[in-house]
C-alpha cells in the first residue's frame, strides 16, 4: 500500500464541480482509498496568460496498490472527464491533478517526475499539503513539508481560505484538523 499525494486545481467554468468530480473519481480507483483532504484555497494565478481566472486548489491524500505510473494514467482520464483541452501550456484549466509525492519515489523520468519538481516553491501547493501531511518528509529535500512551508515568503495576492468546511461533504476518517496542521 502506497501513500500519495495529489494536488488539485481549477480555474475555469465550475470550479467547486470540477475539484468534486476529481474527488469523487479519485475515490471510485481501484484498490484506492482517499483518506484525507485539505482545505480549499484561492489563489491567484502565477505565469501563464494574462488574464485568466482565480485558481481553487486543494490536496489529497490516498493509499492505493496502483503504481505511480497507473496513478498518473487513472488522474488523466478523470481529468480528461472533466473536458480539460491541453491548448495553452500553463493556461487555464478546468481541472489539474498532479502527484506530488508517491511514497519515497524519487522519479526524473519526464512523464512522471516524482516528487513534482515545484511543489515546494509553491504555497498555493505546500499550504493546502501542509493542511494534511505536514510531518511528511519531502523525499529529496528530507525536510518536512511545513519546514518547506515555512520558508516560503508570503507575498501580495497571496492565497486566501476559500472553504473550510469543503471536506465536511466527504465521509472520511481524516480531515486537516485531525491531522494537527493549522
Ligand atoms: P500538466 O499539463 O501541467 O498537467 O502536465 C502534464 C504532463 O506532465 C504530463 O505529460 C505528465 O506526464 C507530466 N508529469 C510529469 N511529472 C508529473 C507529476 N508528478 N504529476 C503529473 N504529471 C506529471
Amino acid at each position: 500500500m502506497a501513500v500519495a499525494l495529489i494536488a488539485l486545481g481549477s480555474n475555469l467554468g465550475d470550479r467547486l464541480a470540477h475539484l468534486n468530480a476529481a474527488v469523487a473519481g479519485m475515490s471510485g480507483l481501484p484498490e484506492t482509498r482517499l483518506v484525507a483532504l485539505s482545505r480549499l484555497y484561492e489563489t491567484a494565478p502565477v505565469g501563464g496568460p494574462d488574464r485568466q481566472g482565480a485558481f481553487l486548489n486543494g490536496a489529497a491524500r490516498l493509499e492505493t496498490e496502483l503504481s505511480a505510473p497507473e496513478l498518473l494514467l487513472a488522474l488523466q482520464r478523470i481529468e480528461a472527464g472533466q473536458n480539460r483541452e491541453r491548448k495553452v501550456r500553463w493556461g487555464p484549466r478546468t481541472l489539474d491533478l498532479d502527484i506530488l509525492v508517491y511514497e519515497a519515489e524519487i522519479s526524473d523520468d519526464p512523464e512522471l517526475v516524482l516528487p513534482h519538481p515545484r511543489m515546494h516553491e509553491r504555497r498555493f501547493v505546500m499550504v493546502p499539503v501542509c493542511d494534511i501531511a505536514a510531518g511528511l518528509a519531502h523525499p529529496r529535500l528530507h525536510d518536512t513539508m511545513l519546514t518547506l512551508l515555512n520558508r516560503l515568503p508570503t507575498e501580495a495576492g497571496d492565497l486566501t481560505l476559500f472553504d473550510d468546511k469543503w471536506t465536511a461533504g466527504y465521509d472520511l476518517p481524516l480531515s486537516h484538523e485531525e491531522s494537527g496542521a493549522a
